[in-house]
């Protein structure tokens, strides 16, 4: 099959920090971008030799190519993808998919429908390290499980604190940041999401936006026949010198993941049973970002599965907007 070509809807950070050298990795051609603004995108377009620019959607839309990538700001997911998909693009949507799930329940459905891929930008499900999580849970390695903890503290960049601050802004704040990349990791280790509570708070004396940027979630999962399992994010837009990490605790055993959140590859897998502990060998050569693209352009050709289905995305978005909704509620927040 010929190299996909992507249009690129977002001039955004994480398109030009990541994305584009991704999909150049995988093969792909990155070969225009939307944005809202005429010079920003003659300048993004200049910067990452991109052949167009334009801020008229339909544009991008109409010229030579498969794939869109979609980078703008959370509020804008729902209708770009939805008119992306229309003009029979594949869609690569960052996270959060939509702000709300009858959004991007629809999103999916489209996708359903008209047969092409839709898949959510989570790339820590596709870590090597939460691979062998999954691998090691499966194998019945540390027995029944429990319990997992997500350590996902990490301090702003002083560059992306703008829409993600702003009280109001839609689609601000560290749950649908943080909180969504979290639930995409444990829903597909720990099952069905159930109960969510959660606590959000604001902390930084830089953080002149108002919006929450620290939270801590418990979410309840259930699976049939099984006692349910508690999981514990620990979200943060404002702790400088943690590292991240992954606990999964079971009846026999504890896996310990360290740098388990990043987006970077490299980590640690831990794993303590009766016999003792061990650090158990993971292939953590590949970025993650090139691995996401790769999968996308597998399931695009029909040869694979996206690391995060748009289903996927959806649930790690039920996750992230119970836990919202927990957080200014001071409620439990049962999702169906
Ligand atoms: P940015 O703030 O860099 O870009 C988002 C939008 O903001 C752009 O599309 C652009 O609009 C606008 N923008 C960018 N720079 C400027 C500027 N200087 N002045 C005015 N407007 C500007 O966002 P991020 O890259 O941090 O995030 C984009 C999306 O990617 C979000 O949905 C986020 O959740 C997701 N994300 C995912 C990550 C992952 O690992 N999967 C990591 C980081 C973010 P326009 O296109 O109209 O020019």
């Amino acid at each position: 099959m010929p190299a996909l070509n992507w249009g690129l809807i977002g001039a955004s950070d994480i398109a030009a920090t990541r994305v584009i050298g991704a999909i150049r990795t995988s093969g792909g051609n990155a070969v225009g971008v939307f944005s809202g603004s005429a010079g920003r995108a003659r300048d993004f377009a200049a910067s990452h030799g991109l052949a167009t620019a334009t801020t008229d959607l339909d544009e991008l839309l109409a010229g030579d190519i498969d794939a869109v990538y979609i980078s703008s700001t959370n509020d804008k997911h729902f209708y770009q993808a939805t008119r992306a998909l229309k003009a029979g693009k594949h869609v690569l949507c960052e996270k959060p998919l939509a702000l709300d799930a009858g959004q991007a329940e629809s999103m999916v459905r489209l996708a359903e429908e008209t047969g092409l891929t839709l898949a959510a930008n989570h790339h820590l499900p596709g870590s090597p390290l939460h691979a062998k999580v999954r691998d090691l849970v499966t194998a019945g390695t540390i027995g029944t499980v429990l319990s997992a903890r997500v350590a996902h503290a990490v301090l702003l960049p002083e560059r992306l604190r703008g829409w993600r601050l702003g009280q109001g802004t839609p689609g601000s704040g560290v749950i649908l940041d943080i909180t969504c990349h979290d639930a995409s990791v444990l829903n597909p280790l720990l099952g069905t999401p159930v109960a969510v509570t959660a606590l959000a708070v604001r902390q930084a004396d830089w953080n002149t936006g108002g919006q929450e940027d620290a939270a801590m979630t418990v979410i309840r999962y259930e699976n049939d026949g099984q006692a349910p399992v508690l999981a514990q994010t620990h979200d943060s837009f404002t702790v400088g010198y943690a590292r991240t990490s992954l606990e999964v605790h079971g009846t026999e055993g504890t896996i310990q993941v360290l740098d388990a959140m990043t987006q970077d590859t490299g980590g640690q897998v831990i794993l303590t049973t009766g016999s003792g502990s061990r650090t158990v060998d993971v292939d953590c050569s590949e970025d993650l970002y090139v691995t996401g693209l790769r999968a996308f352009t597998a399931a695009v050709e029909g040869t694979g599965v996206p690391t995060a289905t748009g289903r996927d995305g959806l649930m790690a978005l039920k996750v992230a907007l119970a836990a919202q909704e927990s957080a200014i509620s001071g409620r439990t927040v049962h999702i169906n």
